[in-house]
């Protein structure tokens, strides 16, 4: 029997040696939940780093490691520490990651990090290569394995090879930039199926393969080396009854069982009566629109001042490569902006920016989900984001506003959100003010239409089109001139 194989950068397993001893934890990331039953159906297997880097590992404990994930269908691939500072932090996150997010002023391109970036999906390759049959299909994702589907498909034109991507795919202008342009396309060009979450971003990627590679292009497939290649949108989606039943769940609980962070913003939503918060959550990446987010709510604080006093910001921004410089400089400039104005505004009764710095675990986030009047998801740039929608699965009540930026994948599919530019701060402060005033029966049609689509199009769905799409993809037979 055919199995199917996913690789992606990292497994879908948290491993850690503490004491001597390995502590394995299963991830509920998104494409961990997507990925569910096609990882658990059959002999089929997950390939990807573990996370924890080769030379750091003696033999007994790289055994371990590989019996532990065997136990997973999981199967490494052996990074060591060279390999993740060139391939991860070098060239996929200080080139690939901001010139597709349209950060060219961050985008690096250095030689010693590509050659790295060839390395390491080469070590992928041969990995997946040692794992399948003829045959067999494989589900490549996302930026760091760009070159992977033309590696495998060049040693074995037998199989079945699905791309996604989960970030934004950039124009043309942008994309031509990169020095390794043409082989980045190749190596994408090895696939049978090509999926982005948005209608754009594919239409970007046919208008470069078109200009840089000359390659004729009919509406959405590609015809090269004598085969058809399929390029479709995917918008993915979340584990909705996840969110749903936990906010479910939230509401009937009890005061003991109650979080510290419940209570103190049950404790001011008491105390400052008709107070409303507004939640922001996010990995701290430039791409987030942080920055922008902080002012824009400064800019609505001055604008309408009669909010002062009666409205929070709670935001909660999650560290993330904090190796990288524009990280750094990032969060430098997140904790002034938050003491300045905090400084600036702040009363004895109020503190306009709740910042937390840190993850928090599924039930905390929850509880912010659950407690916040609104959600401002304002990316500068995001592939899909993933929080816009957790938030709508969450409002069991029918009440809750979604101001999200136009920049980010989810606004494509989420038209009933309050949709703004994130660099215009005169039409944020308006939308937060119109959120804030919003009637319920307004907050009540546009969730339920959003919680429709969003429940209907969940992250298991996306998982079952983008394969069903994938053989029929393999199918076309291309026609001979
Ligand atoms: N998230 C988390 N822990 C936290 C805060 C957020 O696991 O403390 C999750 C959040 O629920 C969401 C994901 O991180 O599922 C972020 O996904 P998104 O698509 O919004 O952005 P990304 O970080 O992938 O760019």
């Amino acid at each position: 029997m055919n199995k199917t194989i996913i690789v992606s950068n990292r497994l879908p397993v948290d491993l850690k040696y503490i004491d001597d001893e390995l502590v394995v934890k299963s991830s509920t990331g998104g494409l961990a939940t997507g990925m569910k039953s096609v990882h658990s159906e059959g002999n089929g297997i997950w390939v990807g780093w573990s996370g924890l880097a080769d030379e750091e590992m003696d033999e007994n404990q790289k055994n371990a490691v590989d019996t532990a994930l065997a136990k997973e269908k999981c199967v490494a691939v052996p990074l060591n520490n060279d390999d993740i500072e060139n391939y991860y932090y070098g060239f996929s996150n200080t080139a690939l990651w901001p010139l597709f997010h349209y950060f060219q002023a961050y985008t690096e391109f250095e030689l010693t990090h590509w050659d790295s970036y060839v390395e390491v999906n080469q070590k992928f390759a041969d990995v997946v290569l040692q794992q399948v049959n003829d045959g067999d299909t494989v589900w490549v994702h996302d930026y760091q394995l760009l070159l992977l589907p033309e590696m495998l498909r060049a040693k074995n034109p037998t199989l079945t090879i699905g791309f996604f991507l989960h970030i934004p795919y950039p124009s043309y202008e942008l994309f031509r930039t990169c020095p390794w342009r043409d082989e980045l396309l190749q190596g994408m060009l090895g696939a049978d199926l090509i999926g982005f979450h948005t209608y754009d971003y594919a239409r970007h990627f046919i208008s470069c393969v078109s200009r840089i590679k000359g390659i004729e292009i009919n509406f959405n497939e590609i015809s090269y080396a004598n085969r058809i290649i399929k390029v479709d949108s995917f918008p993915m989606g979340i584990d909705y009854d996840r969110y749903h039943n936990a906010a479910l769940e939230h509401d009937q609980s009890s005061e003991e069982s109650k979080t510290d962070l419940m209570k103190s913003i049950d404790f001011h939503n008491k105390s400052n009566d008709g107070s409303k918060l507004i939640l922001s959550i996010d990995r701290m990446d430039y791409t987030k629109g942080i920055p922008n987010r902080i002012k824009s709510f400064e800019y609505f604080l001055n604008k309408y001042p009669e909010y002062k006093e009666k409205v929070r910001l709670v935001m909660l921004a999650v560290p993330s490569r904090e190796n990288v410089a524009q990280y750094q400089l990032l969060k430098r400039e997140t904790d002034e902006l938050v003491g300045r104005i905090n400084g600036d505004l702040s009363t004895i009764s109020w503190t306009p920016i709740w910042y937390f710095y840190r993850s928090l675990p599924f039930g905390e986030l929850i509880d912010l989900y659950v407690s916040s009047d609104v959600a401002m998801v304002t990316p500068v740039r995001d592939g899909m984001n993933l929080v816009a929608k957790e938030y709508v699965a969450t409002r069991t009540k029918g009440d809750g506003v979604l101001i999200l930026s136009e920049m980010a994948g989810a606004a494509k599919e989420m038209l009933e959100a309050l949709i703004v530019n994130p660099n215009n701060f005169d039409q944020i402060a308006d939308s937060i003010k119109e959120a804030l005033e919003m009637p319920a029966d307004e907050q009540k049609t546009r969730l339920d239409a959003l919680q429709k689509r969003i429940s209907r199009y969940d992250v298991e769905r996306w998982a079952s089109e983008f394969l069903k799409a994938l053989k029929v993809a393999k199918d076309i037979v291309p026609v001979q001139v």
